[in-house]
C-alpha cells in the first residue's frame, strides 16, 4: 500500500491504468468520465453518482441511517479506501492512436530464424519446431496486416500431441519469449462450464490479461496454452453432464475462433466484486497440448485396416514397427478418441512430438542455452571448481530418467539428489579443484573423482602442493 502514496511511481501508475468505479466495478473505457472522491483513491462513475442521489433523495437513506458516504463504501466489502481497487484489478490504459502498433510486420522473424532460435533452446523435436516457427510466423503477420477484407486469412491455432515431458509446454515458453508476446498456460482440467465448481472457461483469457499486465491490447495478439487437452475428451458411457469434458470442448469453441468476451479481471471467475472488461480472441494465437494416451493405437489400427484390404502385408508390418505413428494422426482419429468435429476443426495445424530416447535426454542434460549442467557447473565455478560428468555417467542419467517414464522432467530431479552430497561437501574444502561425475557415483556405487588443486584459491596464489599430489588422488568422497 505504500507505494500508493503520493510519489512519482504512485502518479505513474494513475496515468498507466484507467480508473475503475468503486460501485460497479466497470471500467473508465466502459463507464465514461469518473468522480474522484477527495483524499480518497476512489473514483465513482456518473451513473452511479446519479443512482446514490437518486436514493438519497428518495429515502433520505443516508441521513436515516446517519451515515455518510465513507460509512456506505466501508459498507461495501471493507476494503481500505485508500486502495479502492486491488492492483491485480486495474486495466492498463489504451494507447494513443499513434502509438506504434504492438506488432510490427517488419520485425517478426521469419520461420528459420524462429527455429533457429528455438535450436539453442529445444532438443530434437525438429519437425514440431519447423511447424510451429511456420505457424506462428502466419499468425503474426495474419495479425500485423490486418487484412480482413476479400481474402481472410485463417486463424492457425495448434494442436501439439505428445508425451508427457517431451517439451511441449517449454517449446511455447521459448517461443512467447523469443518474440516477447504476453503467454498464458492453464490446465484444460481445471475447466468447467460455467456455473459448476472450477474455473470458467474464460479465466484462460482473464490469466492472458494479468500475464500482459492488464494491458487490453498487448493480451489480444498474445498466445494461450492449453494443457492436458485430451482430458476434455468426450466421456464415454455417462449419464450424467459432461460438464468438464465435451461442454468445456464447446465452451472453447468461439474463444478459439475470435469473438469478444467479457473477462473478470483480477479472478478466474466473474462477480459483483470483479472488474469486467472486453477482450476480443481474434488475434490470440491458441495452442492446445495433450499426451493423447491410446491415440496411437487408433492410429495404427485404422492404418492395418486400410491395408489389410490389400495385399500389402510389409506395409501393414511397417507400420506396426513405426517409431512415429503419430505423424500419420488425422482428424477422424482424433473423433476417435473423443475430440468434437468442430474443435478439431478450429486446431487446424496438427503438430506431434516424440518422446524422447536416452540420446536426446543426454543432449538436454548438457546442449541446451541454460543446460541443467551448465548451471552446476556455473555454481561450482563461484567456488572456483571445475565440475565434469563423464559420458558414461550422462547416460546412466539419461537412463533412470527413461525409467520413471514422465520425459525430461525426471532428469532434474535425478541429478538434484545425487548433487546435493556435492554441493554440501565441496565448500567445506577449498583446496578441492575439480570434481568429476561418474557413473558409478550416478548408480549409487561409488564416488565422484576428485582432485586436489595445485595452487590455492587464497588471494596470493602460492603454489602450496607438490604436483605429484594432484594427479592420482582419487578419493572416493563417501
Ligand atoms: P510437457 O511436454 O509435458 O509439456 P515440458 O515442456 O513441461 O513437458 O517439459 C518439462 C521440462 O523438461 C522442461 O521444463 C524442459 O526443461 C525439459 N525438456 C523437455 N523436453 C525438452 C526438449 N526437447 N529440449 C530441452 N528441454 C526439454
Amino acid at each position: 500500500m505504500e507505494e500508493y502514496n503520493n510519489g512519482s511511481e504512485h502518479q505513474d501508475r494513475k496515468d498507466d491504468y484507467e480508473d475503475i468505479c468503486y460501485m460497479c466495478r466497470r471500467p473508465e473505457s466502459k463507464a465514461g468520465k469518473m468522480l474522484h472522491i477527495p483524499n480518497t483513491e476512489m473514483c465513482i462513475c456518473i451513473d452511479c453518482m446519479e443512482r446514490s442521489f437518486q436514493l438519497m433523495n428518495n429515502n433520505n437513506f443516508m441521513n436515516g441511517f446517519g451515515m455518510n458516504f465513507q460509512d456506505m463504501f466501508d459498507m461495501s466489502g471493507g476494503v481500505d479506501p485508500s486502495q479502492a481497487v486491488p492492483k491485480s484489478q486495474q486495466l492498463k490504459k489504451k494507447k494513443p492512436e499513434e502509438a506504434a502498433p504492438v506488432l510490427d510486420i517488419h520485425h517478426i522473424p521469419a520461420p528459420h530464424k524462429i527455429k533457429a532460435q528455438l535450436d539453442e533452446y529445444v532438443i530434437g523435436q525438429d519437425h514440431a519446431k519447423k511447424v510451429v516457427s511456420v505457424a506462428v510466423y502466419n499468425h503474426y503477420k495474419r495479425v500485423a496486416t490486418n487484412t480482413m477484407d476479400d481474402i481472410e486469412i485463417d486463424k492457425s491455432n495448434i494442436l501439439m500431441i505428445g508425451p508427457t515431458g517431451c517439451g511441449k509446454t517449454y517449446l511455447v515458453q521459448t517461443l512467447a519469449r523469443l518474440l516477447d508476446v504476453p503467454l498464458a498456460i492453464t490446465d484444460a482440467t481445471s475447466l468447467t462450464e460455467a456455473g459448476y465448481i472450477g474455473d470458467d472457461i474464460e479465466s484462460v483469457v482473464s490469466k492472458l490479461l494479468a500475464a500482459a499486465d492488464n494491458d487490453v491490447e498487448r493480451a489480444q495478439q498474445g498466445i494461450i496454452f492449453i494443457d492436458e487437452i485430451d482430458k476434455i475428451a468426450k466421456k464415454k458411457n455417462v449419464n450424467s453432464r459432461d460438464v468438464s469434458g465435451e461442454s468445456v470442448q464447446q465452451g472453447l469453441l468461439k474463444l478459439l475462433e475470435g469473438a469478444d468476451v467479457e473477462v473478470p479481471v483480477g479472478a478466474n471467475s466473474k462477480n459483483a466484486m470483479v472488474p469486467l472488461t472486453t477482450i476480443n480472441t481474434r488475434n490470440i494465437l491458441f495452442i492446445c497440448g495433450g499426451a493423447f494416451p491410446d491415440l496411437e493405437r487408433i492410429v495404427r489400427e485404422r492404418l492395418t485396416r486400410q491395408t489389410s484390404i490389400g495385399f500389402a502385408a510389409e506395409i501393414r508390418d511397417k507400420y506396426d514397427n513405426e517409431k512415429n505413428i503419430l505423424n500419420y494422426v488425422t482428424n477422424e482419429d482424433l473423433r476417435k478418441f473423443g475430440m468434437i468435429p468442430e474443435f478439431i476443426g478450429r486446431l487446424p495445424v496438427v503438430c506431434p512430438l516424440q518422446g524422447l530416447d536416452t540420446e536426446m535426454l543426454v543432449k538436454i542434460l548438457k546442449e541446451p542455452k541454460n543446460a541443467i549442467l551448465k548451471q552446476y557447473q556455473k555454481l561450482l565455478a563461484l567456488d572456483e571448481v571445475k565440475l565434469e560428468f563423464e559420458d558414461d555417467a550422462l547416460t546412466a542419467i539419461a537412463e533412470k530418467a527413461l525409467e520413471k517414464d514422465t520425459g525430461a522432467r525426471a532428469l532434474r530431479s535425478i541429478i538434484e539428489e545425487f548433487m546435493l552430497d556435492i554441493m554440501y561437501e565441496i565448500p567445506k574444502d577449498e583446496n578441492i579443484g575439480k570434481v568429476t561425475i561418474t557413473r558409478s557415483y550416478v548408480e549409487g556405487k561409488g564416488g565422484p573423482l576428485i582432485e586436489i588443486r595445485t595452487v590455492t584459491a587464497d588471494k596470493n596464489r602460492q603454489a602450496l602442493l607438490p604436483d605429484s599430489s594432484q594427479s592420482d588422488d582419487k578419493d572416493n568422497k563417501e
